[in-house]
This record gives structure tokens, sequence and C-alpha cells, in this order.
């Protein structure tokens, strides 16, 4: 490894709610995405990294400020976020960084809500659109004619190309997709057309022997899926079993068309990178804000913190620190990335910052204290679209331990329904796919009192109070 490495530019690529278990480094069952795994083989994927609130806004704000979600203000999707607080952007910018945000934001619109600390900034508004995106360039609207994965890549390499060539740069590139209502580009909309994609293990759960929270969440394949996603109505002449997969095959197929036009998109920054000999100085990541139901346990969306949602792809390339074709188990928080770009551009880590560099880790020297827990907060409760009840929680290598505590507690849902707490414990070891709640198991006492003890030490270190 070379020492005297320069500052590294930074390429950070964030889709919205790609799930790991669709990218072929992941060992997808369903899905091929040749240039994420560009980024994979030339560097590290990480097997465990998590969100630690799964759902868009939160996860966008922890992320840029390295901190949790009752500390940057941003617990719900309807809260807006502060943007004179500190972020990794500003002080990259700051320390001799340039700086540039282009796609989806989705953290307030205007005044105190615009993006800081960026020098160019070009934000889809809200959600943004698929086709012919209206976005806002520095803040004055524009209309752009297009695929908005395509737009996206076009405004990136066009901003990389006129940068200044005497500084290093942070480029953090947002896709839309996949988000609902996944709508493909004429280049993909007929991928997979004569085929049948895959149905998950878990497409049929009952969520017998789990909580009352699965089985009230309203995102159900078969019955909280709309029209507007599926393109057409479904045929008449189907019921029961065969309708819910004719679902999930509409749902499904438009979802991997999409992350298709990323895979391809992805492919030209990395093009871009060989093209213009910054490879080597680069160090770019994919991840997506959270993970996703891919018709798991029956569900499409996130917010649970089961597996599916609560894991985050991260790949990351920088061949003059990470060895290519890595993998690591070790833990990893979206609260942790800020942090990571600080260090490798030999900046000063403010002490508020919540996280850990993930440096010693990308670079196989983790020491044997790292983390080996992580905490977990939904504040979102039955007010919201989907239904899912409030909880917290803690996952460890092995265990998750998971309280819907049944109030919409310190959430701006200032009304809202009550529910009887309960509590889930999973053994993932045994039961992967968390199908087996064993909290009330006698087997399972002493795990129980120190998952909790590892609780409430999570929760008091991260200012977590209420
Ligand atoms: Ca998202």
């Amino acid at each position: 490894m070379d020492t005297k490495q320069k500052r590294p530019n930074i390429i950070f690529i964030m889709s919205d709610d790609h799930a790991a278990h669709a990218i072929s480094s992941y060992a997808s069952k369903i899905n091929k995405t040749p240039n994420l795994d560009r980024i994979a083989d030339g560097g590290m994927r990480f097997d465990n990294c998590f969100c630690t609130n799964s759902i868009c806004a939160p996860s966008r704000a922890a992320i840029l400020t390295g901190r949790y979600n009752h500390m940057n203000g941003v617990k719900t999707l309807g809260d807006k976020f502060d943007s004179r607080q500190q972020t990794v952007q500003k002080i990259m910018q700051d320390k001799g960084y340039q700086t540039a945000l282009i796609g989806k934001w989705h953290l307030g619109h205007g005044g105190i809500h615009n993006p800081t600390g960026f020098d160019y900034w070009n934000i889809l508004p809200g959600q943004g659109d698929y086709h012919e995106p209206k976005m806002f360039e520095m803040g004055e609207e524009k209309n752009y004619q297009g695929y908005v994965t395509d737009i996206l890549t076009d405004l990136s390499l066009e901003w990389m190309t006129k940068r200044n060539k005497d500084k290093p740069f942070m480029l953090m590139c947002h896709h839309k997709a996949p988000h609902r209502p996944w709508d493909p580009d004429e280049k993909h909309a007929h991928m997979y057309k004569d085929v049948d994609i895959l149905e998950p293990e878990t497409f049929n759960d009952d969520y017998s022997n789990r909580s009352a929270a699965a089985k009230e969440a309203a995102m159900r394949i078969d019955r909280d899926l709309t029209i507007r996603d599926f393109k057409d109505a479904p045929p008449e002449n189907l019921s029961g079993q065969e309708l819910k997969s004719w679902k999930y095959q509409r749902y499904i197929k438009d979802y991997l068309r999409v992350i298709a036009s990323i895979d391809d998109n992805v492919g030209r920054v990395l093009d871009y990178l060989d093209e213009e000999g910054l490879t080597e100085d680069t160090m770019i990541i994919y991840t997506s804000d959270q993970g996703f139901f891919l018709g798991d346990h029956g569900w499409f969306d996130k917010r649970f913190m089961y597996e599916e949602s609560l894991r985050m792809p991260f790949l990351v390339r920088y061949p003059r620190a990470i060895k290519p074709g890595s993998t690591t188990k070790d833990f990893a928080i979206n609260v942790d990335f800020a942090q990571t770009f600080l260090d490798y551009a030999g900046i000063a880590i403010p002490a508020d910052m919540q996280g850990t560099s993930l440096r010693p880790v990308m670079e196989a020297k983790t020491p044997d204290d790292w983390q080996t827990s992580m905490y977990y907060r939904y504040w979102e409760h039955l007010s919201s679209e989907h239904k899912v009840g409030a909880h917290y929680g803690v996952r460890t290598t092995r265990y998750k331990l998971i309280y819907y505590y049944g109030e919409a507690l310190g959430s701006s849902d200032a009304v809202d329904e009550s529910r009887t707490p309960e509590w889930e414990l999973f053994d993932l070891e045994k039961d992967p796919y968390e199908m087996n709640n064993v909290y009330h198991e006698s087997g399972y006492c002493e795990t129980v009192r120190m998952l909790k003890t590892e609780l409430y030490r999570l929760k008091t270190k991260v200012l977590d109070e209420e």
C-alpha cells in the first residue's frame, strides 16, 4: 500500500430501496448486476452493514451528519432536515474538497432545508419522477427530458469533467431508483418478459408466532400494491395464490428493470474513472438508503428491523488501500459513513459524531474491540401509510431483540393509536429468515436478559433517552 497517498476523491452512489439480495455480489438468486460487481471485485463487500432506521429521509440524515435520528432531528418521513447543522459535506468543503450532490435529497426543500456544504447541488424534489424529471439546480427549477437514472449520471459525469483538477472531490450521486412506483426505461422495459422470477422462501408467511405488528403491517404484495404499481389491472380469471404470484411477478420484474438501468449507469461512472486515470485515487461506494422486502414475508417496502430491510448493500473500491475481492462480516452502520470519509480525507473527526470510521475494517486491520452489536429505532407508528408499529431493538452477531413499544413516542405523529407492547427475539443462526419468535421460550431466558442489558447500554450510549 502507498503510505504517501494523495487525499482520495470520494464518489458515493446511493440508490433508494435497493436490497442487498438484489445484487449478484451478494449472491442474489434473482438478479445480475455486473457493474456493481465490478466495485465489489475491485474492493470490499460488507455483509453486515445496517441501517439505524430503515426509511428514506432518516437514513439520509444519519449518513450526512454521522448522528442518530433523535440527534439530527429527522426521525420520520415527515421531519425536515435543518441544514444549519454540521454535516460531513460542510467539513469536507471547508477543508479543501470540491463537493457536489446530484439526485434525491428528500430532506425538505427551500429555506433552511435546502442542501448546504455542496459547491454544486441539483436535486429531485421529494421522491422525484422517473421520466422527464423536474429538478432544482442550486434552487432554480429545471425540467429535464429523458430517464432519471441516465440524467443523474450525465450530470455527475459533467460535473466531474468541469471540476478543478487541482483539488480532491466528493460527489454524492443519489438515485431515485429503485423506489416505488418502479417505472422502467424503454431499454429495459421488456427484460424478463418470458421468464418467471423465483419467489422467496418466506413468500407465503402467515405471520404466526410473530408479533401482532407483523400481521398488522400494510405492505403485503397480495393486498397493498395498486394498479399504479402493476401498470395494468390484474387478469380477472386469477384469484388466491395465482393472483398473488401474478402480482409478485409484476412487482419484482419492474423492480429489477429499474435496477438494470442503475447497473448500466454505474458502469458508465466506472468507465469514466478508468478513462480519466482516476480509478486509483478514487474511493467509490455503492449503497442504498436501506434494504427492502422483495416478496420476503409476502411484503414490499421496508421499515421493520427484519433482516431484508435492516441490511444495506455496501460495496467500496479504493485500490490504494483496499484489497480487491475482499469481504467482511464486521458490523458497519450508516452512522459510520461520515467518519469514514473524514478519516480518509485526513480531517479530524468532530467529537459529536456518533459512528466509527470503517477504515480499519476496509484495510483488514479490524481491532479486537470492534462493534458486535447495533442499535435500531423506527419512530413512525400506525398512522403512517404502511401501519408498521414503532419499535427499537438490538442486533448482535447471532441474535436480534425487538421491542414494539406500542406508542408514537417522540415522533411527530402526536395523535396515534396505542397497542400492547410486545417483544420479539430471533436466533439468527437457527432461524435466518426470522419466522420464529423465541422470546417466550424458557431456553432463551438468559439470552433475553443479556440482550436487554446490551439494548439499554446502546440506548444510553447513543443518548436516546425517550
Ligand atoms: Ca429508501
